[in-house]
């Protein structure tokens, strides 16, 4: 069942045109409904007019005295929505895929029970994600073990519980071989894959699969590995994985991944055994803006860059007036061909993407075949993918107060927050992209949009939480409240700490019934000064 509309109506959401529009017992995904009102995927979940806006039935004002600022608010149905639309890609074109959500994307009981409910098994990283997915229901065999640090307790406990172990060198593969044989056990283990030359196809940024990562065994060395298989006759060795990075946004890299995996899996057949597994990894993008915001956001980083080379330094857009993905070449020019750099948009978004790969053609020993018919071709391996920004990313906003709105270096607006970016950490990694507003007295609005860069609450510099001038509808004033879209991976909890003291901000999950889960209170002195 998708979202349909009793949770709008629950929430109060639909105005009395879109009711009409969609006719009595119509149903339409949040999605949908959101791009009809343009609200992004938060359709059901937040009410954006009227004298206060409520967020899942309670007004601002509520969630403020009960929880403080700042929060972090996710919503279970748009978890729900997203594992369901990737499983129904794989029904339509490939019934042998299967979803392992990236653990580390949101690392909570809570979620993993939502994912774990609509049929994904979870990629694990660490012994606490293992056993926080084991206690909330993960069949074990449903539980892929990644990372390129392994400890051999963490081995010898997923060769106990019978996970998938995702070897990520030839010598961790000599590791749990000999670990297994130790314990006189048959580990399904399959070989993560790295230095791929793909060129120009994506963005260096954002590219873990090439030859300088930490993570996989050199392509170049599988050959000779294979011809060593005979050696550990113990371990079930089922196939390949890779994971390109995350929010890739274009199709090629994982067409092209996916050919030479395929290659592999072939290699892997002539020496006599199956290839079991194709594991593509994740990363499948979030469109955090629109396509024309998208290309207004590149045109903005130009003008403004192009505009200082003038000597107009008023309209810089990105901080320290640098160039984003435009980079400059050694005669100092900008090349304005080519954004090298994170994309917040993509015309393959989430399920589209593993769609998008299915529907396309893969080069498999210098043949170009439809993607499904390669597999088919390989003896129709599980294809296994690990979603993490996908299942979740659009699930979340974050909230927080305003401190100041002040000026810099005599022409940019600065506006500071009552929030570190260790609550945004994504902005200690890179620069990313969401959609703000001012969200109290939300319907209040300047004849002129305020642009402002973001700085935090913390006493560094690089405590910056937007390095791009975003764009809020009025000026705002010390004490509003800004909300912060699609914040629900990695952002709020992957990096978060006791910075300057301040305490951790509370985070709850709110399901269509009304329920609340608080995944994690509000640190207190005691907790931030405790042993
Ligand atoms: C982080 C990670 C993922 C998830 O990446 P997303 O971009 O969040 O989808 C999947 N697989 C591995 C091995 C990862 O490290």
């Amino acid at each position: 069942m998708d979202i349909d509309r009793r949770d709008f109506i629950k929430y109060g959401v639909l105005g009395v045109g879109a009711a009409a529009l969609l006719g009595p017992g119509a149903t339409v995904s949040a999605s949908e409904s959101a791009r009809k009102e343009d609200l992004g995927g938060y359709g059901s979940f937040m009410k954006p007019s009227g004298k206060e806006v409520h967020i899942a039935g309670h007004a601002l004002s509520w969630w403020v005295n009960k929880f403080q600022l700042p929060l972090h608010i996710y919503f279970a149905p748009a978890i729900r929505q997203n594992v369901r639309a990737f499983r129904r890609v794989f029904q339509d074109l490939y019934p042998k895929g299967h979803i392992r959500f990236a653990a580390k994307a949101c690392a909570h009981p809570e979620v993993f029970k939502i994912v774990i409910r609509e049929g994904a098994g979870i990629d694990v990283a660490s012994y606490y994600e293992t056993r926080c997915a084991l206690e909330s229901g993960a069949p074990p065999e449903q539980l892929d073990l990644n990372g390129n640090c392994k400890e051999d307790f963490l081995i010898t406990r997923a060769i106990q519980t019978d996970m998938l172990i995702v070897a990520d060198s030839i010598e961790e593969f000599q590791v749990i071989s000999r670990i297994a044989k130790q314990m006189g056990k048959s580990p399904r283990v399959v070989m993560r894959i790295s230095g791929f030359e793909l060129g120009q196809v994506t963005a260096e940024a954002v590219f873990t699969a090439g030859k300088w990562t930490k993570f996989g065994a050199c392509l170049e060395d599988i050959p000779d590995f294979l011809k060593t298989l005979g050696s550990h006759p113990h371990v079930r060795f089922l196939g390949f994985h890779t994971h390109i990075g995350s929010q890739i946004t274009d199709l090629d890299p994982y067409l092209a991944v996916l050919g030479k995996l395929i290659e592999l899996g072939r290699l892997l057949k002539e020496t006599g055994r199956n290839c079991e597994i194709i594991n593509i990894g994740g990363g499948f993008p979030l469109s955090y803006v629109n396509r024309e915001e998208w290309d207004r956001f590149m045109e903005r980083v130009l003008e403004g860059y192009l505009a200082s080379q003038k000597g107009d330094m008023s309209r810089i857009f990105i901080w320290h007036n640098r160039t984003g993905g435009f980079e400059t070449g050694p005669d100092g020019r900008i090349d304005t061909s080519h954004w090298n750099d994170d994309k917040f948009y993509s015309p393959y978004p989430k399920e589209k993407m593993v769609e998008a790969i299915l529907k396309g053609r893969v080069k498999v020993r210098g043949k170009s075949v439809n993607t499904v018919k390669a597999l088919k071709a390989l003896g129709e391996p599980a294809l296994v993918i690990e979603p993490g920004r996908s299942l979740v990313g659009d699930s979340a906003v974050t909230l927080a107060r305003v401190s100041q709105a002040r000026k810099i270096g005599g022409w940019h607006n600065l506006l500071t927050l009552e929030m570190g970016v260790t609550s945004l950490g994504t902005a200690l990694v890179y620069m990313p992209v969401h959609r703000w507003e001012i969200i109290n007295d939300h319907d209040r609005k300047d004849p002129e949009p305020f642009e402002a860069f973001v700085g935090g609450n913390l006493c560094f510099s690089g405590d910056m939480l937007a390095k791009y001038k975003i764009s809020l509808q009025r000026k705002p004033l010390r004490g509003d409240i800004v909300l912060i879209r699609d914040t629900g991976s990695y952002g709020p909890q992957f990096f978060a700490s006791n910075a300057n003291s301040f305490p951790r901000p509370a985070r709850v999950l709110v399901d269509t019934d009304g329920r609340l889960t608080v995944m994690r209170k509000r640190d207190t002195y005691e907790e931030i000064f405790s042993l």
